[in-house]
């Protein structure tokens, strides 16, 4: 007898609808799986078969054939163990298959019968509509964000069993999602003194510039880093979908279950594989760091820690705000549209040119500094130096602005910057303004790119002083945000 259950898999962030057909016939007693599936998807012909006899159900002595359509796809993970279960279920006559109409099944059985979590449900929720849904009882919430009211958990593949015979009605669906808590961010009013490295947040922020802050430990670059994002806008609904999508992808916990409406923060360690950082996978093709951090901040603590092949693979997202990942399992397009903040020491030692402390060799600075590329370095629109703070400001007792108070300037920067149309030669400089970018420009000390970078994070300081025009003071100050590539820049 056949068997046809529909369900999805997952390709990088995204699902694609599958139909699990499952054919039971005399014969030698068997079960094959067909139709491009993984080792995982595999692996659930033992699953499956565990999971029937744990749950009291008879497994049937015959040749049972399960082949996964559209067969020229492949499937991955072990989200096809329920329908492939429940075809079988159908199949031998356990349960009616009009009790199957109309819905699709995902999720991974444990041997004991279980329902278990798989990732990505997000995406497999919106492949399987407009289908009624029936998953694992643990991901009944994080369906529900995109499908509403038609999706039903199940505890275990025996208590389905019972509901799919009309024996017992469906599991009280999990209660909705709480309102999002203000999850806490760090704020800016911890911070004492650091007037530079305040000040190189709010221009970051408010014109999505990316950040290098060089200066020896102790300066508070990660504290000041850890603080970027809460200057941020929320999320718009789109965004707040996308990365909740990124997320679920990756099997991460969602914020109090419900979707993120605030912009994620992500800070890999250096030793992180590039794997972890960039995306991949064997198989199932799991979005990385750069894709998690999209619509919000990626910190890279300790730059020049990072192995070149990592900082080198920044380069494309840096560039299209995509990554495309390629494995045997084919390639897939990850969104990684992200706020870059990274921050290094001036040297191997630390205390680099600032302190006049440094105890490294010309030799050892100079092999530090070409872990940098010079492409890499260009896609920081701000390179600032920081030191130490001041120990009076640090015992002065006296908190910082808030994260409310600056955010409050970045959204006013960024509303003006959207209502202005796009001019067609550069920002709006003031004379005096125009004639300074243009002797640095002669001078050698700015390139053409350079120029333009420095333009454009002039006007977003324009932009947060609610001034039209660029003003000498403040092309100054746009130089002065990148005066520490002079640190990194042999
Ligand atoms: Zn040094």
């Amino acid at each position: 007898m056949l068997a046809a259950i529909a369900s999805a898999t997952l390709r990088g962030t995204m699902g694609s609808p599958v139909s699990v057909e499952v054919h039971v016939s005399t014969g030698l007693p068997g079960f094959t799986i067909v139709g491009l599936p993984d080792a995982a998807v595999r692996e659930a012909r033992d699953r499956v078969r565990a999971a029937f006899l744990s749950s009291g159900l008879s497994w049937p002595m015959r040749r049972i054939t399960c082949n996964l359509a559209p067969s020229g796809m492949r499937k991955g993970g072990a989200g096809l163990d329920l329908p492939i279960a429940v075809g079988l279920l159908v199949a031998t006559g356990e349960v009616d298959a009009a009790s199957t109409q109309g819905l699709a099944f995902c999720g991974e059985l444990g041997l004991n019968g279980s329902l278990r979590h798989v990732p990505g449900m997000i995406a497999l929720a919106d492949a399987t509509a407009p289908r009624g849904l029936v998953v694992p009882l643990c991901d009944a919430r994080e369906a529900a964000l995109v499908r509403g009211g038609d999706v039903h958990g199940a505890a275990n593949l025996g208590d389905l069993a019972r509901v799919l015979r009309g024996q017992a009605p469906w599991p009280e669906p999990p209660p909705p999602s709480r309102a999002p808590s203000s999850a806490h961010e760090p704020d800016l009013a911890d911070v004492r003194g650091q007037a530079v490295g305040r000040r190189a947040l709010e221009v970051a922020a408010a014109g999505r510039h990316h950040l290098l802050m060089i200066g020896p430990p102790g300066s508070g670059k990660t504290m000041l880093a850890e603080r970027l994002a809460g200057l941020l806008p929320p999320l718009t609904p789109d965004e707040a979908l996308t990365v909740t999508r990124i997320h679920s992808a990756a099997g991460c916990s969602l914020p109090d279950g419900t979707l993120f409406h605030r912009p994620p923060f992500r800070a890999p360690h250096h030793q992180a594989s590039v794997v972890s950082l960039v995306g991949g996978g064997s198989w199932s093709l799991r979005p990385g760091e750069v894709s998690l951090a999209t619509s919000g901040v990626l910190f890279l603590d300790e730059l020049g820690e990072f192995p070149v092949a990592a900082l080198e693979a920044l380069r494309q997202p840096l560039e299209e705000g995509v990554i495309r990942v390629s494995r045997a399992g084919g390639t897939v397009t990850f969104p990684a549209a992200f706020l870059l903040v990274a921050a290094m020491n001036p040297c191997p030692c630390g205390e680099g040119v600032y302190e006049g402390a440094c105890t490294c060799s010309a030799v050892a600075r100079a092999r530090y500094r070409r872990r940098i590329s010079a492409p890499l370095l260009d896609r920081f629109d701000l390179v600032v130096p920081l030191s130490r703070p001041d120990p009076d400001e640090l015992l002065s007792g006296v908190p910082g602005e808030s994260s409310t108070a600056v955010a409050v300037r970045v959204a006013a920067a960024r509303a003006r910057a959207a209502a202005r149309p796009v001019p067609e030669r550069g920002p709006d400089l003031a004379p005096d303004a125009d004639a300074l970018l243009g002797s640095k420009l002669r001078s050698g000390a700015l390139s053409a790119r350079g120029l333009h970078k420095v333009s454009q994070v002039a006007r977003t300081v324009a932009d947060l002083a609610g001034e039209d025009a660029v003003s000498f003071a403040q092309v100054a100050e746009a130089l002065s945000l990148r005066a520490g590539r002079a640190a990194v820049v042999s």
